[in-house]
């Protein structure tokens, strides 16, 4: 009788990895290296690039920040201020809006840690911190990943500051910052 390896219940899996047998079954082979837990956010939950204006009319905001800018549309019929940014008033329906700067400093209104169950592609920076900000003289709050100390040193009210930095691929994104920490992951 042939030998044959137990169903795994996916048939091809082993035909489909042709491992060198005395590489597959060698006892004394160093463990496979690992990379990194990545400490920072550097990826990005999202299917495609949102800065494209061939996809989105909010590019602009994407494109402020890598200027170093936190933007947002404001109406110019109402005055209403939007976030997140917005292609059409919420208000009034109309798309006669303008390109503002916002406030880069806040404080923190409510925070979290994740400690599991990260978004795709966030596994390997657990645990992280994060928070919706109040920012000074905005008439909103922006949920944001926290950085610069960790869960069990923050109060509620902490200075944070906004700062972006960049993601893998290349893109740049932001998040918020506990006020005279270091600016390292
Ligand atoms: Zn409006």
């Amino acid at each position: 009788m042939t030998p044959s390896l137990p169903s795994s219940g996916s048939p091809g899996v082993g035909a489909a990895s042709p491992v060198p047998r005395g590489e597959a079954l060698s006892s004394d082979r160093p463990p496979r290296r690992e990379d990194p837990p990545d400490p920072s956010p550097l990826t990005l939950l999202d299917f495609y690039p949102p800065q494209d204006p061939r996809w989105t009319r909010i590019a602009p905001f994407f494109q402020a920040l890598k200027d170093g800018r936190l933007t947002t549309t404001r109406c110019s019929r109402d005055g209403s201020l939007h976030w997140p940014p917005a292609v059409a008033c919420p208000k009034c329906h109309r798309e006669e809006l303008v390109w503002v700067d916002l406030p880069r400093d806040g404080s923190l209104y409510a925070f979290s840690e994740v400690r599991g169950g990260a978004p795709l592609g966030m596994e390997g920076g657990v645990p992280f911190v994060v928070g919706l900000v109040e920012l000074t003289g905005a008439p909103f709050r922006l949920f944001s990943r926290i950085v610069g100390r960790a869960y069990a040193g923050l109060t509620l009210g902490e200075p944070v500051r906004f700062e972006t930095f960049p993601v893998r691929d290349g893109r740049v994104f932001y998040r918020f910052r506990v006020v005279d920490t270091p600016a390292s992951p």
